[in-house]
């Protein structure tokens, strides 16, 4: 059964215990990570690749880089895109220099695009002032899309500060550790005050990765591995085996379903229609045949003509249905129906796009486009005997 509910006594009562049990947890949770965390991550590495001391001073660019991609990416899927990231654009200099085309391109498959255009519009706005990345937390927190947790977390890796953290990882140790008994986002200011006493007058560097690593890999958000965690003699749910009930839910929203009709028009010399989307908005700046949501009272093959209609100012006859697939993103479900289509009338024109583009198929993959659309091209170079 859950605590009864959280009441300011409670809250004191509570706080006056991780006061005390403090140094206690800090020095069991580096000891379990010393022996069991992700250590040898490479943007908390040396350049030469030795593991950092705690005076040393690391470069702030690839930690910026790694953390923005965390943000809403696991470590393990992460990893691969930092590596190629870091040797296609090794510094705020190269990032500057490229392409937003170039910068989508790189940052393909890892999804919420908007990061990769945010990392590119800070180095152009930095670069063009000559004016190096910020080492401190507040001056990170003044940069788009970084929060106190994402701030915090760069300048501690990169200075080993004492700045804390609190993410998602963080949040649930929290609400498990002090067996609180309503949604964690309620707690966000004590949540704050418990972290900065966990942390007492440490470098933040190896705590922070130590708390998130102790969340992502034992105190699990399904099946929390209580019997190998180091706090489980102090955890207050684990005490009352009410691990798995914490941290307090929110019933989630139901997921919406859209139908997607989308045409791929072939030209006279076999070259197909794609167009870039707005540079803002979700998948800003990244490339798609056109199409969209189908509309009630509509077939499919009315979808697609009217969106072609209304995106690239062209009539066309819909012909062979390609592919059928399903796709889901985080708040939504795509269901595509994708037609090979000829032009009846009209001159194609970025209607709704930025700009368009005929394009052989075998050259699509120079083009950023979103992971949906792979497997339309897989799909058109099948049928085109190109695959
Ligand atoms: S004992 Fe279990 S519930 Fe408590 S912090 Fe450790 S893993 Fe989480």
């Amino acid at each position: 059964m859950l605590p009864k509910p959280w009441s300011k006594a409670l809250e004191h009562q509570r706080e006056a215990w991780l006061r005390h049990a403090a140094p206690e947890l800090g020095s069991s949770l580096l000891s379990w990570w010393a022996r069991h965390g992700r250590r040898g991550l490479p943007w908390r590495l040396l350049p030469d690749g030795r593991q950092p001391g705690s005076d040393d001073l690391l470069p702030i660019y690839p930690i910026w880089v790694a953390e923005v991609m965390l943000q809403q990416t696991q470590l393990a899927v992460a990893l691969p895109f930092w590596r190629r990231w870091l040797d296609r654009f090794p510094d705020l200099e190269a990032l500057a220099a490229a392409s937003q085309q170039e910068v989508l391109h790189c940052w393909q498959g890892l999804g919420y695009y908007v990061r990769a255009r945010r990392l590119h519009g800070v180095a152009t706005r930095l670069v063009a002032a000559g004016r190096p990345l910020p080492h401190d937390r507040a001056g990170l927190e003044r940069l788009p899309g970084l929060g106190r947790t994402t701030a915090a977390s760069i300048a501690a890796t990169a200075s080993n500060c004492p700045e804390p953290i609190l993410d998602g990882n963080v949040r649930r140790l929290l609400a498990r550790l002090l067996a609180f008994p309503a949604l964690p986002q309620q707690a966000i200011p004590l949540f704050w005050t418990m972290v900065e006493l966990l942390l007492a007058d440490r470098g933040a560097r190896d705590f922070n990765q130590a708390l998130m690593d102790l969340g992502a890999l034992v105190c699990r958000p399904r099946a929390p591995l209580c019997p190998r965690c180091p706090w489980r003699l102090h955890c207050h749910a684990y005490a009352r085996g009410i691990q798995h009930q914490l941290p307090v839910r929110q019933a989630p929203a139901p997921i919406p379903h859209f139908m997607i009709g989308v045409g791929i028009v072939l030209d006279h010399q076999g070259k197909v229609l794609i167009g870039q989307r707005q540079p803002d908005g979700l998948l800003g700046g990244l490339w798609e045949f056109p199409g969209g949501k189908q509309e009630p009272g509509e077939t499919m093959a009315d979808t697609v003509v009217r969106e072609l209609q209304e995106e690239v100012g062209l009539t066309v006859a819909v012909g062979l249905e390609l592919l059928r697939f399903d796709h889901a993103y985080t708040h939504r479900r795509l269901s595509f129906a994708v037609h090979l289509c000829q032009v009846v009338v009209g001159e194609a024109r970025p209607v709704a796009n930025q700009q368009i583009a005929w394009v052989w198929p075998h050259d699509l993959h120079r083009y950023p486009f979103p992971a949906a659309s792979a497997r339309m091209i897989q799909a058109l170079r099948e049928h085109l005997g190109q695959a």
